[in-house]
């Protein structure tokens, strides 16, 4: 068992660091909010003054950031990890960002000879504190093959995708396929509505037929046909509109830096957008069907 330092204790990075300590690594946090850093001195981690002092001891570093400026800032700023980590550390970032900023930080390691993966994840704060994320992971052969036994403690399902950036690649792809097919399911639900089709007569029906897909069968829009679904206590969150909407966002970007075509895309971040200025962006994304359907 190694030491690790976790910078970024939020939502996600503390259950995460958590399970770390569980596993029996030495675990040095850092996160500029003070606060946050009392959770895991209570779960027996420690706690560092910046995030260069955290990475200086360590023989991995795990970042969980809000987004690329934090993520370039933490790694490649003054005195930060790449100042400070000691040769043959690894890095792990499992914040989700753009593609650029990845492949950027990935570059930038590299050149002064660490191993870096990017290592984004699905499966929310529940799936954090149970230890069972899904890890999208972009970066070397030899990169994963080192994070993916530190990455197995957090996690269920360690997918290698390719090269550098391409776990944020497969994030943000997959979150587009979820935006555009959520709002498909919610305009199907509201025209059979209007059409007088019973809502679990349309379920029963679609989810054995073409329409089946995820957001139909397992998050269900309307309340009924899905007990477990966010639908059923008032949209409460899963996972919010603003979440979403950042995933979104992030497509759009790389859809626009790579020139590929992706109208369903942008008009699906578009209706996010709309919906989450209308003040509706903590509630979960599949509530999106209360705009859709004039509620
Ligand atoms: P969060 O805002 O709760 O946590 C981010 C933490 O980073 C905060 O505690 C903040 O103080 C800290 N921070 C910011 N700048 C810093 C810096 N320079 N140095 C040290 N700490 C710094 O967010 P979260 O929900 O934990 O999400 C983290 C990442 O995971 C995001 O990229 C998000 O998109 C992604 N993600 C979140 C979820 C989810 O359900 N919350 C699911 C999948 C992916």
């Amino acid at each position: 068992m190694g030491t690790i330092a976790f910078i970024g204790l939020g939502n996600m990075g503390l259950p995460m660091a958590k399970n770390l300590v569980k596993a029996g690594h030495t675990v040095v946090g850092f996160d500029v909010a003070e606060a946050n850093m009392a959770g895991l001195e209570q779960a027996g981690g420690r706690r560092a003054a910046s995030a260069g002092e955290a990475a200086a001891d360590a023989d991995a570093v795990v970042t969980m950031l809000p987004a690329g400026p934090h993520v370039r800032e933490v790694y490649m700023g003054t005195g930060g990890v790449m100042e400070r980590a000691k040769s043959g550390a690894l890095f792990i970032d499992s914040s989700t960002i753009d593609v650029d900023s990845a492949r950027a930080v990935a570059a930038a390691a590299e050149e002064k000879g660490f191993e870096m993966v990017d290592a984004p994840v699905s499966g929310g704060t529940g799936g954090a504190a149970a230890g069972t994320l899904t890890f999208m992971v972009g970066g070397s052969d030899a990169a994963f093959g080192r994070a993916k036994p530190i990455l197995e403690t957090m996690g269920k399902n360690i997918v290698h995708a390719g090269g550098p950036g391409t776990g944020q690649a497969a994030k943000i792809c997959n979150n587009m396929i979820l935006g555009i097919s959520m709002i498909a399911v919610c305009e199907a639900f509201t025209l059979a509505d209007k059409l007088g089709l019973d809502r679990q007569k349309l379920f029963d029906i679609s989810s054995t037929s073409s329409g089946q897909c995820w957001s139909l069968t397992t998050y269900c829009p309307v309340p009924g046909p899905v007990p477990t679904s966010p639908a059923n206590r008032d949209y409460q969150p899963g996972f919010t509109v603003d979440m979403m909407l950042k995933d979104l966002k992030l497509a759009q970007q790389a859809a626009a830096g790579s020139k590929a075509a992706t109208p369903l895309g942008a008009n699906a971040a578009a209706l996010y957008q709309l919906f989450s200025a209308s003040g509706r962006g903590n509630l979960d994304f599949s509530g999106i069907i209360k705009m859709l359907s004039g509620v």
